[in-house]
């Protein structure tokens, strides 16, 4: 007799029901697994064997197939080694279970050589694939809350494969594990609150929350830039359930949920910048999302920009425009999402006092100007925002903060958002390159003001576009129908091109 089990593997951060046979024939002892690739096969009839055996039951002495379909998935993974050792053991002792006892289940989980139960990646997905196919779902207790999550969803939680029998035959009570109240979210790394002085740099961190634009910070080591970035996420809208549920998927995917059932607060992910490309973007044998995907719906914070090798920060170009990583492969192309705000930081030249009030800078002019060259031109055009975040004098961190709450803060970018979502089902920073002036309507000498500026300074179409969706973000957080001549003032203050078009000039 065939016995069927379901079960479920990861494509990209999606689960695929898999369907586990297993089929005890006569004939020589053998056990083979069809449907995984070789190098997994070895491990995992190793692992299973051992399991069984020191879970108490006898390991089939016949001919052991196990199929797992469909086919063209590529389970690598170790999530199906319970559903096999399930199936070999209902499958040589059939008076252990009715058959009814294995219906409508799926089964996840990765067994250790003493039977007991490993938690595996990608939980949050099996269990929104269980629920979706109308399948109750056991998993490793460790897996449980996170599991959970899905709230149509059917949960049992299990310890080790003989706890998992018990369970089936009915002869034990399932016990359920106290899960963290998913409520509790203001746990923030940095708040604005937090940081001292600094106003103009807190201005363009808000701007950049509020019209979700990327941003560049400039200043000498120690301003501080790193901890603005961290004050982000506090200051972000909240995430609504589908962005939880995503960041969460991509998270348990690469096995980075650590014991949080689901992620509340917006990531903030900040890579070194010797990260590989696979590091940044995704891939490797085991198929794992990249920073950029982490940081889905959160920020990407690249601390020293310039030193990010220019292939490196070539490969963001694609994420960053669609919003997707593809990585293909020969079993397909896999896709992660990758939807996040970049900011990025640097010194103003190589030893990093240019312009400094504190130390001397001796970098020549030449030296200035190739560092700042590093960072190619279709990165920087995505970057809307640029920010100088000076070194401040002791007094004023002493004085204290702007008072400026992360709270009070956050209240205001969530209205402005509502407002841009209703004008352009999308952030100010989305506004697409052929129809800013439609979107980002002026009153009064708004459009003068920005014409005289953009002749005096040649400003480029692009720079343009950008200081206008600058401009509607600032508007937006004084909830101000069009957008007027302060504004447009204001927003030519964050333009990229002085720094990086105009050469080297002292503030
Ligand atoms: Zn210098």
């Amino acid at each position: 007799m065939v016995v069927k089990l379901w079960s479920a593997d990861l494509a990209g951060i999606q689960a695929q029901p898999v369907t586990v046979e297993v089929d005890i024939s006569n004939g020589l002892s053998s056990f083979n697994i069809v449907g995984m690739p070789d190098t997994a096969i070895k491990e995992s009839r190793d692992r299973i064997r051992s399991a069984i055996k020191n879970s108490g039951f006898e390991f089939p002495g016949r001919r052991v197939t196990v199929n797992l379909a469909p086919a063209d998935l590529k389970k690598e993974s170790s999530r199906v080694d319970i559903p096999i050792a399930l199936g070999i053991i209902a499958s040589s002792s059939k008076r252990l279970f009715s058959p009814a006892a294995l219906k409508d289940k799926m089964f996840v989980g990765e067994l250790s050589l003493d039977g007991s139960v490993r938690p595996v990646t990608g939980i949050l997905s099996i269990s929104i694939s269980a629920a979706a196919n109308r399948l109750s779902i056991f998993v490793p207790e460790a897996n449980y809350c996170e599991a959970k999550a899905v709230e149509s969803g059917n949960v049992t939680p299990y310890r080790s494969l003989n706890h998992l029998i018990r369970l089936l035959k009915d002869i034990e009570p399932v016990s359920f594990p106290d899960c963290p109240d998913p409520k509790i979210s203001e746990n923030f790394p940095v708040t604005l609150e937090e940081i001292k002085g600094q106003a103009h740099a807190k201005r363009a961190l808000i701007l950049a929350a509020a019209g979700n634009h990327n941003l560049l910070m400039y200043g000498p080591p120690g301003a501080g830039k790193s901890m603005m970035a961290k004050a982000l996420p506090s200051i972000l809208p909240s995430m609504s359930n589908q962005e939880e549920i995503e960041t969460t998927m991509i998270h348990s995917a690469g096995g980075i949920l650590k014991n949080k059932s689901i992620v509340r607060v917006r990531p903030y992910r900040a890579p070194h910048h010797t990260i590989s490309h696979i590091g940044l973007i995704g891939g490797g044998t085991r198929l794992n999302p990249g920073e950029v995907s982490y940081a889905h719906n959160g920020v990407l914070f690249l601390d020293e920009f310039p030193e990010f090798p220019r292939r490196t920060l070539e490969v963001l170009r694609q994420p960053m425009e669609d919003g997707i990583v593809r990585i293909s492969r020969a079993s397909g192309t896999v896709e992660f999402p990758s939807r996040f705000m970049l900011v990025a930081a640097m010194n103003p030249c190589p030893c990093g006092y240019f312009g400094s009030k504190v130390r001397e800078c001796h970098c020549t002019p030449t030296r200035i100007a190739s560092y700042r060259s590093r960072i190619s031109g279709p990165i920087l055009d995505r970057i809307d925002l640029l920010v100088n975040v000076p070194q401040i004098p002791l007094e004023q961190m002493v004085a204290g903060s702007t008072g400026l709450t992360s709270r009070d803060v956050r209240e205001l970018v969530e209205a402005a958002r509502q407002v841009q979502f209703r004008r352009n089902s999308g952030p100010n920073a989305y506004i697409s390159e052929t129809r800013p002036k439609e979107i980002c309507r002026m009153e009064g000498d708004a459009e003068t003001l920005l014409l005289t500026a953009s002749r005096k300074m040649s400003l480029s179409s692009r720079s343009f576009n950008r200081v206008l969706k600058v401009a509607r973000t600032i508007a937006d957080l004084e909830q101000a129908d069009k957008i007027q001549a302060p504004h447009i003032a204001e927003a030519l203050q964050y333009k990229i091109s002085d720094f990086f078009e105009s050469g080297i000039t002292y503030d």
